[in-house]
Formats: structure tokens, sequence, C-alpha cells
């Protein structure tokens, strides 16, 4: 029987999410470097940052630079922030230098027996039957205990592919609760899920849990599109031994037919914006306006009067020429 790397038991009754640490902590953004910030971006990036400095934590800037990336939109995200008046503490991190710490906490699951190899492809994947009492969409849990012969064959077939096998958690619960600023507890499926991939990089998952931690975010703010991975990312960090951060998903912007804002909708990035005779001021005005906030010009601004118990739930809606 494997116990878990905080000592417990399979089938024990899963412990309480563990407060913050004591200590002012960080707070951070962690954007995609796949082109400009859109309105959306830029608001939840205020809104990380103003919660942040508001409660004296430090503020950390991460390039999610795994997958796709867009030549220099890095260097183009990091001066639009800037521009806002959003400033961070120490370097900027890039998830594409920290293969090592991501090598370290597999091996440390692994060392707990919470690893295994997965030799399933995106097909067969959707083609399985689903395990009894899946949420939709879960892992069914096909290579979870192979004969080290039907490993070997699953092996020999990746190697056919040119891929590896992806490693995955052994999860020991099948759903997992966060505390979120706004939408209070939230519980979700957690499955077997994948952390590292069959190309060999580290999956965002593991990314995302390793890279807070290491430089102490305990405040994890950021689009509620990504509200459903938290738990995952918090059973993830308890199993590493990690304090759980306190999460605040902020909503999505969105266009007129209720659709993620995206390029299409018009002039949504700070570029478009400027490109049409605004300031970075006007667009932080725009932004605050959104929050219920008037005059509002840069990011300090919504710093002193954002007040983060009454902000907007629901999605914003931005309409094409506001
Ligand atoms: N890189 C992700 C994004 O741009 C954010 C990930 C996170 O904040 O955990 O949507």
């Amino acid at each position: 029987m494997t116990a878990d790397l905080a000592g417990r038991a399979p089938g024990a009754a899963a412990p309480q999410p563990a407060a913050p640490p004591p200590g002012p902590g960080a707070g951070r953004y962690a954007p995609s470097p796949s082109g400009d910030l859109h309105l959306g971006n830029l608001r939840t990036a205020i809104l990380a940052w103003a919660l942040a400095r508001r409660s004296g934590r430090a503020f950390h800037l991460r390039v999610e630079d795994l997958d796709r990336v867009r030549e220099g939109s890095e260097a183009r995200q990091l001066e639009d922030l800037q521009a806002l008046g959003i400033d961070w503490d120490g370097p900027v991190v890039h998830q594409s230098a920290r293969g090592d710490a991501y090598d370290a906490a597999i091996g440390q699951l692994q060392a707990a027996g919470l690893v295994y190899e997965c030799c399933c492809t995106r097909r067969e994947i959707q083609e399985a039957p689903s395990a009894p009492h899946a949420p939709p969409g879960a892992y069914p849990g096909t290579c979870r205990d192979l004969s080290p012969a039907q490993l070997e064959r699953g092996r020999e077939k990746m190697r056919r592919l040119g891929r590896q096998p992806a490693l995955r958690l052994r999860s020991e619960v099948t759903e997992w609760s966060v505390q979120d600023l706004w939408a209070g507890e939230t519980t979700a499926a957690v499955d077997d899920f994948v952390l590292r991939r069959g190309d060999g990089t580290a999956a965002y998952n593991l990314a995302v849990v390793v890279d807070d931690a290491d430089v102490g975010v305990d405040q994890v703010v950021r689009a509620d599109d990504l509200l459903s991975s938290a738990p995952r990312q918090a059973y993830l960090a308890l199993l590493l031994g990690l304090p759980q951060p306190g999460y605040a998903h902020v909503p999505l912007a969105v266009n007129s037919a209720g659709a993620r804002l995206a390029k299409r909708d018009g002039a949504v990035t700070l570029r478009d914006r400027l490109a049409r005779g605004e300031s970075a001021g006007d667009v932080v005005e725009r932004i605050g306006r959104s929050l219920g906030l008037r005059g509002c010009r840069s990011a300090a601004d919504v710093l002193d009067r954002w007040e983060p118990a009454s902000s907007p739930r629901s999605p914003w809606v931005v309409a094409p020429e506001s």
C-alpha cells in the first residue's frame, strides 16, 4: 500500500487544504506568449497585480512558453503590462528553462509510486469506454495497471510513433475542492492527469504548481476558464508537500455574442487601441469602468479604488467600439 507524500494512506480521509503560509507571500501573472494580450488579459493582469500589492505581496511574472510561442510576443506583452503601470519583482521566469525543476517534482512523485507510463494515443483515449462513475473527459485508466509485457508493447508502439509514453499521476481521489475568492468552494474532477507529455515536455498542471511554489506564490489570480483546473493543481501541490495557494479566478472577457474575446472582435489589444489614437490611460479607464470604477488611468488607480468583494462575477462583455 502506498502512502501519499503527505503520509496519507489510500482511502484515508482527504485532508483539508492548508491555510496559506504566514509571511508576505506573492501573486503572479503568467501569460502565454502566443500573441498580444487583449483587454480581458490586461484586466486580469491588473487585478492580479492589485490583489497582490494591496496585501503587501510580491508580484512575479512568468512566461508560459512550453507551447506555441509567437516570435516577439513576450517582449510586446511585457511592454504592454508596463505601459499600464504593472511592475514585478525579480527576474521574469520562463517555463522553457525550468525542465530540471519539473523533472525533480516528477521524480518525487515517482519515488512515492504516484506516476505511471501511459502509451495511449489521443484517439485511443477518445474511443475507450469511460470508467464507471468517471466524469466526462476523464482518462479511463487504461494504462494504470499494465503488466510488464503490456507496458513493453505500449512502449514499442510509442517508439514507432516517435513519441515517449506520457507520464500520468496515479490519482487517489476522484475530485478535489479549492476556495476561490469569488466562486467560493469549488469542486472539480481529478483524474489521472498528464504530468509529462509524450513529447517530453512538462504538462501545464505540473509546471504551474512547481513554478508557483518555487517563488512563494500563495495567491493565484487568473481567468476563470482555468477554475476547473485549480482542484487538480491544489491536489498535486498537496502530493508534492507544497502549500495550497489561495485562488481568485477573474471572469473572462467576451464579445457581444458571448464568445471569448478574440482578434476578430476589432480593437481588442492595447496596440489596436493606441493605433486608433487612445492612450494606455484610456485603456485602463475602460478596464476600470468594467469594474464599476470611474477615472482610473493606471494600475495604481485601480489598486486604490477597486473593492474585490464587489467585483463583477459575470463575464465582461466588450462591445466592439466601446
Ligand atoms: N498561461 C495561462 C494563460 O495565459 C495562465 C496559466 C495560469 O495562470 O495558471 O491563460
